[in-house]
């Protein structure tokens, strides 16, 4: 086999696309990582999921410095801000996770090529390279990861100054006197905690009538409640139509959708976050016909292939929630069934976090959606006021609420808001993988104290009583 042959050539490598090259360099296949940046890991390890929780983390600290340690016998005197300290921290955590995928690579023997890969044809991937000059590869396998980028809105252009999107919310040099977040969901609410809690006035204007689309409905409004309570402002039914920057700061002007009236904001920084968009650019989909939907996103059957053979896709580029685990994933059943083995991923059992604090954690259906389908269920909730590890802690926020099937009991779906709902969730996920009822969560043991005591109640209220309330 010539240098320029391989058996895998992944575009991409983000979460989607570095997983699946380890797992196809692990399984024996002969694999190449053609990425447009230097650093390897993505959106997710360069300006999504890491940087983000690394200020998320800080930010908290921060913040329950100033106003829970004292509850707890911590003086803190003198406490300061130090954000360019702040912001190094969350570079090296960037740096060190990058560096990480490097080494994964070279261990795995997968060659990293940088620059920027677009596709012939079946079996070719042309690279312009970083450094100048091109490469064409040939790949009995080629995989589209190439994941997501920030959008705007029509008529707005983030400027990177006063109009940001993620990227610059991870950046900033001070904090704003009053950031205006566009859009409710999991990026307006975790970047909006982060500058809420260094100091800023935040305020978040939402199209429809809660924040976290998608989520359970008792979920988004109540968490709703519990961000304002934090001094997060929430507008929804708000629909931003345009945003006017001057030097000294920005206006935001939005309709109101009760009763369509326009009015406007002033802000000096506008953090917009009303999604993302598949990121296919130059990869050459329309000359080799590979379909996309009416979103943009690369159409794949069951085994992830195209409609084009060998050619195949994963991650935020194609359909399914813009999660990093989702893309991990997709990538390993990949680069299993490509080397014959069988992959698998159930999208039916995929979780979802939103890392703010007290945190929102998902599996499975909604209450709206089994309403929708017409599917009969019971609901066992179990507040963290009962739960004695999360009162010892002071972090009573939130519940555990676990739908299951009338007729059967087996858990349909489960919403937490808690403090570290995050963590939690895996149980809930890992129980509805195997199929369990609402009965057998509440018939395993869970250790005392923990906050998972809090699952085990809610499945008890499923069907009987739970015992702390
Ligand atoms: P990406 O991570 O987007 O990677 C695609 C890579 O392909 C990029 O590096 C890009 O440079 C490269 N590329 C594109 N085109 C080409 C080309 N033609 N040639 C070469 N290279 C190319 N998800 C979570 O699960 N948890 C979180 O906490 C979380 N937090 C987030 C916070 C923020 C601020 C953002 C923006 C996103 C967050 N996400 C989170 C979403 C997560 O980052 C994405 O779902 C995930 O990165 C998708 O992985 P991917 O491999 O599909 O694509
Ligand atoms: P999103 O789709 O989750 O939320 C966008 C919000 O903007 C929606 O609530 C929408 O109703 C609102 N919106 C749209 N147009 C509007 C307008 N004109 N005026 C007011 N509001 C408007 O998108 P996001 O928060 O930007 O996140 C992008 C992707 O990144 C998501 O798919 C998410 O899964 C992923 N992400 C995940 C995490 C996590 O897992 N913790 C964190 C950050 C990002």
């Amino acid at each position: 086999m010539s240098d320029e042959r391989f058996d895998v050539v992944v575009i991409g490598s983000g979460p989607g696309g570095y997983v699946a090259a380890i797992r196809a360099a692990q399984n024996g296949l002969k694999t190449a990582c053609v990425e447009v940046y230097k650093t390897l890991g993505g959106t997710c390890l360069n300006v999504g999921c890491i940087p983000s929780k690394a200020l998320l983390h800080t930010s908290e600290i921060y913040e329950a410095a100033q106003t829970e340690f004292p509850a707890f016998g911590i003086k803190t005197e003198g406490l300061q801000l130090d954000l360019q300290a702040m912001m190094a921290n969350k570079d090296k955590a960037v740096t060190e996770l990058t560096g990480g995928v490097a080494f994964l690579f070279k261990k795995n023997k997968i060659e990293h090529i940088v620059g920027k890969g677009s596709i012939n044809g079946p079996g070719s991937v042309s690279v312009a390279l970083a450094d100048g000059g091109s490469r064409t590869l040939e790949a009995k396998n080629i995989i589209i990861a190439t994941g997501s980028d920030v959008t705007s809105l029509p008529g707005i252009e983030i400027d990177g100054k006063r109009i940001v999107s993620s990227t610059g919310a991870l950046v900033l040099d001070k904090v704003p006197g009053h950031m205006v977040v566009i859009g409710g969901g999991a990026i307006g609410l975790e970047m909006g905690s982060v500058w809420l809690r260094l100091g800023s006035r935040v305020t978040v204007l939402e199209y429809l009538d809660a924040v976290l689309p998608g989520m359970d409905g008792e979920v988004r409004k109540s968490f709703g409640r519990m961000l304002k309570k934090q001094g997060m402002e929430i507008k929804t039914g708000a629909r931003v139509i345009g945003v006017k920057t001057t030097k000294a700061g920005a206006t935001v002007t939005y309709e109101t959708v009760q009763n369509e009236t326009a009015e406007s904001i002033k802000c000096d920084i506008v953090l917009m976050a009303v999604g993302r968009k598949p990121y296919t650019d130059g990869l050459g989909l329309e000359e080799v016909g590979i379909e996309v939907d009416e979103a943009g996103r690369i159409v794949v059957g069951d085994g992830f292939e195209t409609n084009v053979s060998g050619i195949y896709a994963i991650g935020d580029v194609i359909k399914g929630p813009m999660l990093a685990h989702k893309a991990e994933d997709e990538g390993i059943a990949l680069a299993d069934n490509l080397a014959g083995l069988t992959g698998y991923v159930n999208h039916d059992v995929i979780p979802s976090v939103v890392y703010t604090m007290p945190e929102v954690a998902a599996v499975g259906k909604t209450e709206e959606e089994l309403k929708e389908a017409g599917t009969a269920y019971n609901v066992g909730k179990f507040p963290f006021t009962a739960n004695s590890r999360a009162k010892t802690n002071r972090q009573t926020e939130g519940f555990v609420k676990i739908i299951a099937d009338a007729k059967t009991d087996k858990v349909l779906g489960v919403h937490m808001v808690g403090s570290d709902a995050g963590n939690m969730i895996a149980e809930a996920v890992l129980a509805m993988e195997f199929g369990a009822s609402a009965e057998d969560i509440a018939l395993t043991c869970h250790a005392h104290p923990t906050h998972t005591e809090a699952v085990k109640e809610a499945a008890m209220a499923v069907f009987a009583k739970p015992i702390h309330m």
